[in-house]
This record gives C-alpha cells, structure tokens and sequence, in this order.
C-alpha cells in the first residue's frame, strides 16, 4: 500500500521523547566497562559515584539547588509519592489537610486520594474555563493543619502554566511546604526553585530528552520528609536501593543540554505551536482550543472537536503518518474522558474528541504544514460517519477558539 516513504511525525513529546545521541553515548559505558556500584569502595565504585554526583550537580544547577537538595528515584510517578506521601506521613502523621488541584497528574491525585482513605482531608482547587488555577482559592483552602500544598507547574494536557510562584509565595507566607510537579516544565520554564519559593519539585528524565524509569526529586534543605522504599539506604536514606547509574548519568546529560537550549528550542516550538493555534481553528470547522492561548508551555496546542471520537482522530493520522495524542498518555485505553477538560467544564462529548499536538526541539515547519494539510480531510471524514453529528451540513467560519 505504501507509495514512496512513509511519513513518520512525531507529535506527542509530552508523552515521552526521544533519547538524544549525546545523552546515549554518555550513558553506555554504564551498562559494559563502568558497571561498579556506587556503594562500592574500590575503583569501580568510585567511578560510578563520581557519575552519580557529577549528574547531581547538572540537575542543580538545573534547578538553581545545592546538589545535596537532589534526590534520585526511579520516575517521575515515584518523585511525586515520595513528595507527597512522605511529606504528609512525617514522623507517622496520619491526620492534617492536603491541598491540591482539580488537573494534576495521576501520579499526584492517585496518593492524595489514598491519603484521603487514611485519614486525611483533601481539598481539590478548580481551575477556570481556561485550564488555570486561582492562587487566591489555594490561600482560601490554607487551614490551621494544613499539611502539604501541591500544584504542578504546567499542565501535561492542555500545557497551561499554572501560577506556582505566586503559589510558592503564599505557602512561605504560612509554612507550609510546597511541592509542584515540574515534570512537563523541564526544558521549557526558567525555573529557580530559590527565587520561586519551590520546597519540593518532581522532574522526569524521558519528558526532556533522557531515558525512562529516572526522575529526581528536589527537597529543600530541611524539609521534613520520610522515605517510601527503605533499605540499603541510598540517596541518603530517602530513596534505598542500588542506583540506576546510567539512567542518572544520562539525566544529568539531559538536564545540561536541557539548561543550554532552552531559549533557542523554545522560540522554535512556539513559533510552530502558534501556527497549529492559528491555522487549525481556521481550516476546521468547529475546532476549538483547549487552554488558555498564551499561558501554555511553548509546544503544546490542544484542541477539541465537534461530533469527532479523538481514539478515531489518533488512528487516522496515524494512518497518515502523524503520532498525537488524545491528551494524557497515561489514561489512554480508559473510556472516561480526562479529568482535566471536566474540570474545566467542558462537556463529556465535547471532551471525548480530544486531539493534543505537542511539539519537540526537532519538528519542523514542513511537518506542521503537513499536518495542517491532512488534518481537515480526516476530519471531514470521521464526522461523515459520526453517530453524534447532526444532520445540518457543517459549514466553515463556525469555528474559532471560545475558550
Ligand atoms: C509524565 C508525567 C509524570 C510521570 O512521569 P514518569 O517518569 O513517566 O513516571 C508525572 N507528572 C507529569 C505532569 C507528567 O507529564
């Protein structure tokens, strides 16, 4: 069936992203020659050790940290249990109150709500219509035994930037410690987690170009946190079991060139972003934006669509040669459509016909025109055949953005 090469576009880089060559050929000597245990005190051990903390100091100066503020885990799920469940569970504690949003990744929703079970209380904080939350809700939900505050920096669906450092400020303002899940932020957001007020930030090596199964957590010097896997003691007691080196090595690597690059890739990807929010709206009946326009993460365009099922959308383009995504990569094969866009208020139908674009450091102009070149015909194909469309044609100029 294929005539000539095929297509392969890659739009889905919050899902995951691919392993830069200089971050693979730092890590593999890892797995042959430097295969020492860290733990270990003869020169095999040493070497790795010095791997390890040479990868520390890159994701510190990351993250404007001291070194001895990083802590390595095996994914960016496990910085966020180990962020909120050792948080909250201090010392044996099992009462207080957790605040977070209504738009956070599982990876924070699913321990608060377990937390919730054990005793805890939960307040949930809505977002606008716009995918944004208020920092003046999270002050209002502050009580007395007001445990833990955790608010993600940008959102993995729908890219919008939430307002943690105003966030940051108000936690500082009445002790509470703050955790904000930065996995999709690495890369793109200048982060400071001194000047941001930040006590606790996840990160994930393979959202920014390193391998998967390696995040890091950053705890603030003196925050009060008990380890979720105990053992051998590793990562000074926080995180017990043999280190990944490689994994760790290649996420330093990841996280230099992440700090290097950030402003040129950025001015590329919302260069692109912009013209998929402009043209998509315009070339699509009926398309509309998803999240705020402007305070997003630079690669990402999400948009829903009248009478279309986004499963349906996905696997046509995939037909054509483009890889997107209905939204988050993690509840994809769940029929319930993403709590993200119903906390947005958006409707169970309009929320099933999902499409997110996320864009990474190499697409180009020629792939994004490609898409726009396909996406109406594909469209225009699944609404023939949509149980929800009404019999009126579909015509063009109904579209446009009212977020
Ligand atoms: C991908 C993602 C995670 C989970 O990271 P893993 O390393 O895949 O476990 C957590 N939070 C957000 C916002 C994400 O996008």
């Amino acid at each position: 069936m294929t005539a000539g090469k095929r297509r392969s576009i890659y739009f889905d880089h919050s899902a995951t992203t691919s392993v830069l060559p200089e971050v693979a050929d730092a890590m593999r000597p890892y797995f042959s020659d430097k295969y020492g245990n860290a733990s270990s005190l003869h020169s095999f051990g040493r070497e790795a050790r010095s791997s390890i903390e040479r990868a520390r100091a890159s994701v510190a100066s990351l993250l404007g940290c001291d070194p001895s503020e990083v802590f390595f885990t095996s994914s960016g799920t496990e910085a966020d249990n180990l962020a909120i469940s050792g948080v909250a569970t201090y010392r044996g504690r099992s009462k207080g109150h957790i605040i977070t949003t209504a738009i956070e990744h599982h990876a924070v929703l699913e321990p608060c709500e377990r937390l919730r079970r054990l005793g805890f209380d939960l307040t949930l904080v809505p977002v606008s219509k716009d995918g944004i939350v208020d920092s003046g809700d999270v002050e209002r939900a502050v009580r007395d035994d007001t445990v833990l505050i955790s608010v993600m920096m940008a959102n993995n669906e729908i890219g919008t930037i939430q307002p943690y450092k105003e966030v940051g400020s108000i936690a500082a303002s009445h002790g509470i410690p703050f955790h904000t899940d930065a996995v999709q932020a690495i890369g793109k957001l200048p982060i400071n987690v001194k000047a941001d007020r930040v006590d606790l930030l996840s990160l994930s090596a393979h959202k920014f170009h390193g391998p998967k199964g390696v995040g890091a957590l950053y705890v603030k010097k003196g925050t009060e946190i008990e380890p979720m896997i105990r053992g051998g003691g590793q990562e000074r007691g926080l995180r017990s079991s043999t280190e990944n080196v490689p994994g760790i090595v290649g996420l330093g690597v990841a996280a230099e060139i992440a700090k290097r690059d950030r402003e040129r890739t950025c001015s590329k990807m919302k260069g692109l972003r912009d013209k998929l929010i402009e043209e998509i709206p315009r070339l699509v009946p009926r398309a509309y934006l998803n999240g705020h326009p402007t305070k997003r993460l630079v690669n990402n365009a999400h948009f829903r669509f009248d009478f279309i099922e986004g499963e349906g959308l996905i696997l046509q383009l995939d037909l054509k040669g483009v890889a997107a995504s209905t939204g988050s990569a993690c509840s994809t094969g769940s029929p319930d459509p993403s709590h993200v866009l119903l906390a947005m208020g958006i409707s169970h139908e309009q929320a099933h016909g999902s499409l997110r674009l996320t864009l990474g450091r190499d697409n180009t102009e020629e792939e994004v025109v490609y898409l726009l070149g396909v996406l109406p015909e594909v469209v225009s194909r699944l609404r023939e055949i949509s149980p929800f469309n009404e019999s009126r044609p579909i015509t063009q100029g109904e579209g446009g953005s009212r977020v």
